[in-house]
């Protein structure tokens, strides 16, 4: 919980507060992953990325995966971790 009066989720992927499902500003789709299974390919939504994969492809294309450079959109302020 933060200073603002109503907290979103954090995306497990980017971490900006986006309030779980699929992310807007790196494209993961929220399937439970968390820090203790980030390597674990979980077969859902988000096709044949872990978390891990999908965080360093965050880090390098500013997406969870390079096809979707292209969808996803810079954070608002308010969504900042
Ligand atoms: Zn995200």
């Amino acid at each position: 919980m933060g200073k603002h009066s109503i907290d979103f989720a954090a995306c497990p992927c980017c971490a900006h507060r986006t309030g779980g499902g699929t992310c807007p500003v790196c494209f993961w789709t929220d399937d439970g992953s968390t820090d203790q299974n980030a390597g674990v390919v979980q077969g859902g939504p988000n096709g044949d990325l872990s978390l891990s994969h999908a965080r360093l492809n965050y880090a390098i294309y500013g997406a969870s995966h390079p096809r979707y450079q292209d969808a996803v959109r810079r954070p608002r302020p308010d969504e900042l971790p």
